[in-house]
């Protein structure tokens, strides 16, 4: 199934789904086939794909409670380049659901097992807790990719979420592991982002990305027309440090892009 990522961090608004959404149409511009899973009921990354939430027959909510294969449910980003599970509110009922589902982490994982496996990259918009839908993702995930803002309270949450991957990694899942963390809506001009920005380095070491998001309005915009911002404005600087991010990824993971041109 290649790799599966989940982007995750219990805060909201922190650019989970920017990242996700950016980071799925910059891998798909270089050539690899991507899924990009959307667990979120607010259904923002299925929206910023082109996917209107509204009419969906089938949802990732339906393959989670087992009521459709994940093939059937799968839809195209035609402005991405890559593939979508969307998600609606319908999800929000979902986490009630799961509790009395038998393997009730694991649904998400099982219904990736069972779709003939094209994809080189799977990645999970999770929603902004540490819920069963959070859990479903960080079991059938490889790794996590950890978007942050760096502003004061930023390190503190991050502490619940790894311990909450470490529990993961200890009784669920062995793969588990982060793979990095994301500085995003970055402003040079602001000290006291420097400064978090240096102690996450401190603290977190080679797990920070040389990649930095820069907070960048073209970004902030793209979603409304439903294209992801590399492919938006693929000269803004928010797009070229998505691309630039995806490659960082590729140089990490040691995998090569079929198509990597000069942007
Ligand atoms: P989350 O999924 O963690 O809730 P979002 O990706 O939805 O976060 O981002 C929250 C808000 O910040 C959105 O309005 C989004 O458009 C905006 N945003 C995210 N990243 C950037 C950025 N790099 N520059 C400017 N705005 C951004
Ligand atoms: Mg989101």
């Amino acid at each position: 199934m290649g790799h599966v990522f989940c982007i995750a961090n219990q805060k909201g608004g922190v650019g989970k789904t920017t990242t996700s959404v950016n980071l799925a149409a910059a891998l798909a511009r270089r050539g690899h086939r991507v899924l990009l899973v959307d667990l979120d009921p607010q259904g923002n990354a299925t929206m910023g794909s082109g996917v209107d939430k509204r009419t969906l027959e089938r949802s990732v909510y339906q393959v989670l409670v087992g009521l459709s294969g994940l093939e059937e449910a799968t839809l195209r980003s035609e402005s991405g380049g890559y593939d979508v599970l969307p998600a609606n509110r319908e999800l929000a009922g979902a986490e009630v659901e799961l509790v009395d589902l038998p393997r009730r982490e694991f649904r998400l994982r099982d219904a990736l097992a069972a779709a003939p496996s094209t994809y080189d990259f799977v990645l999970i918009d999770c929603p902004p807790s540490l819920s069963l839908l959070t859990l479903n993702a960080l079991t059938c995930a490889h790794g996590v990719v950890i978007p942050m803002q760096c502003e004061y309270y930023a390190l503190e949450g991050l502490s619940d979420l790894a311990n909450t991957i470490k529990r993961v990694h200890a009784n669920l899942n062995r793969e588990l592991r982060i793979v990095g963390l994301l500085r995003v809506m970055f402003d040079p001009r602001v000290t006291l982002q420097q400064q978090v920005s240096e102690e996450v380095k401190r603290h977190f070491g080679e797990k920070v990305f040389a990649t930095v998001i820069p907070r960048n309005v073209r970004l902030a915009e793209a979603p409304s027309h439903g294209v992801p911002g590399v492919v938006f404005d693929p000269r803004s600087r928010g797009a070229l440090a998505y691309l630039e991010f995806a490659a960082e990824l590729e140089r990490r993971l040691g995998v090569a892009a079929p198509l990597a041109e000069a942007h």
